[in-house]
């Protein structure tokens, strides 16, 4: 009977000490605004993200994995992998063993977790007992390794920026055990406007303005409840944008013959896999044409880039020099080209990213030198108290703008 008591009272600490634990970890927000390319910032009002740089840690900004799209860079983000480790090598790719393509446009794609490598901050935390909850996130409605976040929704474009926010806050009031302690958040408008209108113009600014509008709601909901110093945020962005033209454009019909090959991805980064025969033919009369783009065989594809060691990248890639279009001319005829666009190398500033640190665990008022993105997941492992599966990412880099109380 004694020994019945004993444990008893052994099981109630142990789980009052999971509790205790579970109470004292602060939640993370990792927030991304799709396409914010960091010098639009001094181009419209963002009075609220003006107030979390001074209090929080900004990076002048952020490295992007290449290709500069969403799919990867977001993938990247949450698994502090490199392209080639990921193997999310662009927003449209063929995978030979998958036997089919994966587009943004096809759920049931998007949803198979064959395409996503590596292991997400996700199911990293919900394998060591931390709940997360998902409001939009490349990969997150994949099983991946086995494992979803407690809550994730299917991608839909059309839930309003409001209810994103509800559902976040819904979530971070939730008593007990079933509040997750990391949750992400998704806004495309403002990469949208990019294409659109071009960076800088007067609608993509306001749409800045609109999502910086969403946060003040948020900061506001998350106070109402007292949340206001118990919740770090990290808000992001996956890429920049550049201004395409009618004068900078390259017709890959005057220089291939497109027979020749299957096209997996168009501009900026032209994936192409030449027919049986094909590969040094078609190489060669890009690389005698070499102008206002640059071309590779796989295997020569720069070593900086992470990205041609992946199964996924096909034998041949040509990449549009910055603000530059690769198009054929019946598309082109048919559809014209975007005001604007991202996927170029990502040495070039313009296509980098952005990165904002603010909460409980962080330092106030420092603004930080551009890093790779790859760096953000040791930094969550870190905030959120579990252990890093192996990555790219070095937990030195971000480690300074730690402040842990
Ligand atoms: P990009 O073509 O690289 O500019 O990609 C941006 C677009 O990706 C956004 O406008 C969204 O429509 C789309 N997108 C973002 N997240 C998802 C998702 N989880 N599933 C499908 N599409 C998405
Ligand atoms: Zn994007
Ligand atoms: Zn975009």
């Amino acid at each position: 009977m004694k020994r019945k008591l004993l444990f008893i009272i052994v099981l109630f600490l142990f789980f009052s000490a999971c509790n205790q634990e579970r109470k004292d970890r602060v939640p993370l927000i990792l927030i991304s605004i799709d396409g914010l390319k960091p010098s639009y910032l001094e181009h419209t009002d963002t009075p609220t993200l003006d107030s979390l740089i001074t209090s929080g840690v900004m990076a002048e900004s952020m490295i992007p994995v290449f290709p500069t799209s969403t799919f990867p860079n977001h993938y990247s983000l949450v698994t502090g992998l490199y392209t080639e480790n990921t193997g999310v090598i662009s927003n449209t790719m063929f995978d030979e063993e998958i036997g089919r393509f994966f587009r943004l446009s096809d759920r049931s794609a998007v949803g198979d977790g064959r395409w996503y490598g590596g292991e997400p901050l996700w199911v990293t935390a919900e394998k060591q007992h931390v709940r997360t909850a998902t409001m939009f996130w490349p990969g997150s409605e994949a099983e991946i390794m086995g494992v979803r976040p407690t809550r994730w929704y299917t991608y839909d474009n059309s839930v309003t920026y409001e209810s994103r926010v509800d559902s976040v806050l819904t979530w971070l009031t939730l008593e007990d055990d079933s509040r997750p302690d990391f949750i992400t958040l998704y806004f495309s408008r403002v990469d949208s406007r990019g294409h659109s209108h071009g960076p800088y113009h007067e609608v993509t600014m306001e749409a800045l303005t609109y999502v910086d509008g969403i946060l003040r709601q948020l900061i506001n909901g998350l106070n109402a409840h007292g949340l206001g110093q118990k919740v770090n945020i990290l808000i992001t962005s996956d890429h920049g944008m550049i201004d395409l033209s009618e004068d900078r454009l390259v017709f890959l019909d005057d220089i291939i013959d497109l027979d020749h090959v299957n096209v997996i991805n168009w501009s900026p980064v032209v994936m192409l896999q030449p027919t049986e025969g094909n590969t040094e033919l078609v190489y060669n009369q890009l690389k005698a044409a070499e102008d206002n783009f640059r071309v590779y065989m796989k295997q020569d594809l720069p070593e900086r880039w992470r990205f041609g060691g992946h199964h996924r990248v096909p034998d041949v890639v040509a990449v549009a020099d910055l603000g530059w279009t690769i198009t054929s001319r019946s598309f082109f005829e048919r559809r014209g080209i975007l005001a604007g666009t991202h996927g170029f190398d990502n040495a070039y500033p313009d296509m980098h990213s952005f990165f904002l640190a603010a909460g409980p665990d962080f330092h106030q008022g420092k603004v930080i030198e551009p890093f790779s993105v790859v760096h953000i997941y040791e930094l969550m492992a870190y905030l959120l108290n579990i252990e890093p599966a192996p990555n790219d990412g070095d937990p030195a880099v971000l480690k300074p703008i730690v402040n842990r109380r």
